[in-house]
């Protein structure tokens, strides 16, 4: 499954955050027996449907969807150079789909900061100048071979021009990430380039910062159009320990409606492209990953291979319609339930059940 990496500065609040994030992990609750590497965070997604769904089909349980984090220690200055651990930080982050960075923006004076300041703007540079820094090498040794290799094989030579098109950004100080439609990742692929990677940030924030609208704007705009998540990893990992009701009061102490992990998870769920589609039944209310774009077909067959391969149609309606009828049979009725086909995208929302043969 895609998982997202936490880099971050050192004393920037990752652990704290990876902490909180393992004690709320689905894995560990669910399945005691599972095996789990200790650097992953098997977080669910959460979703409200679900429950929803659970309430009309009379479903014995719910199974969300999850999303996972790995624990990649601290980046430092100079880990490009393959300087102490830099080497294993870099070769953990190239195994990540995406990149999830965490930034402190919040104020204690008895957490030294590696650089004696709070400012999230040098840091997220700090860090992605190591990232930019390590793809540049990587592509100055690609390049020359590639060159060669295009020199007898003319079908590498677009990617030679991509990797010179990508370090033509990196050298102007641009993420691939950021330069966007403009390279072409897929072609560079083969590379394992780490700013091509999409990226998330994470402001690890206090209730100063939370609470000022303004500046919440501002580190957003900054980042984008990457996703920003505003939360602050002490109270994530305090808010584990309380029930609902207490929870909710801590949270709204520091101007938040949801836990911060919540929309973590909902952003990481986003950032690596992923989306879901629901099924139900007295079972289980269950909530199924696949990438946006996906189409029926493919969609089953995240259920089983069967039923890709056995894929005849797809029997779908949209959430909000099937809620508004009150039942499957009511939502039939009212024509709301629609036979889709083997070239049919799925969208979010759609509650589905497939018909297969064999
Ligand atoms: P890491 O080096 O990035 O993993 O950082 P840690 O999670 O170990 O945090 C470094 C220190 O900052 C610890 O003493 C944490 O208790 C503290 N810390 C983490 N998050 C917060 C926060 O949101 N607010 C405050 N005040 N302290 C925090």
């Amino acid at each position: 499954s895609l998982t997202l990496g936490i880099v971050g500065l050192p004393n920037v609040g990752k652990s704290t955050l990876f902490n909180a994030l393992t004690k709320n992990d689905v894995l560990a609750a669910n399945y005691p027996f599972a095996t789990i590497e200790p650097n992953v965070g098997v977080v669910p997604l959460p979703d409200k449907r679900l429950d929803k769904l659970a309430e009309i089909f009379g479903s014995e349980r719910i199974v969300p969807a999850v999303v996972s984090f790995v624990d990649i220690a601290g980046i430092v200055k100079g880990a490009s150079e393959g300087a102490g651990l830099g080497n294993k930080f870099l070769a953990n982050i190239r195994e990540a789909d995406a990149i999830c960075q965490v930034v402190r923006v919040f104020a204690d004076d008895d957490v030294i900061h590696v650089d004696g300041r709070v400012d999230a703007a040098a840091d997220i540079e700090v860090i992605e100048t190591e990232l930019i820094l390590a793809d540049l090498q990587t592509l100055e040794k690609a390049i020359p071979r590639l060159e060669k290799e295009a020199r007898v094989k003319k079908d590498r030579k677009p990617l030679l021009d991509a990797a010179k098109v990508a370090e033509g950004f990196l050298n102007e100080g641009t993420t691939l990430f950021a330069a966007g439609k403009k390279i072409d990742a897929e072609l560079l692929r083969e590379l394992s380039l780490l700013t091509i990677k999409p990226f998330l940030y994470v402001f690890n924030a206090d209730e100063s910062v939370l609470t000022d609208e303004a500046k919440v704007a501002e580190l957003k705009a900054a980042v984008a159009p990457a996703d920003a998540v505003f939360l602050d990893a002490k109270v994530e990992a305090e808010l584990l320990e309380l029930d609902d009701e207490s929870a909710l009061e801590l949270l709204e102490s520091i101007g938040q409606t949801e836990p911060g992990l919540h929309a973590l998870a909902r952003a990481g769920f986003h950032t690596l492209g992923l989306q879901t589609y629901l099924t139900a039944g007295p079972k289980e209310a269950r909530a199924w990953t696949i990438h946006q774009g996906d189409t029926a077909p493919k969609a089953a067959g995240v259920i089983h291979t069967d039923f890709e391969r056995g894929f005849i149609k797809a029997e779908i309606v949209a959430f909000d319609d099937l809620v508004e009828a009150g039942s499957m049979a009511a939502a039939k009725a009212a024509g709301k339930v629609r036979m889709e086909g083997k070239d049919y995208i799925m969208a979010d929302g759609d509650v589905v059940e497939f018909r297969h043969g064999g």
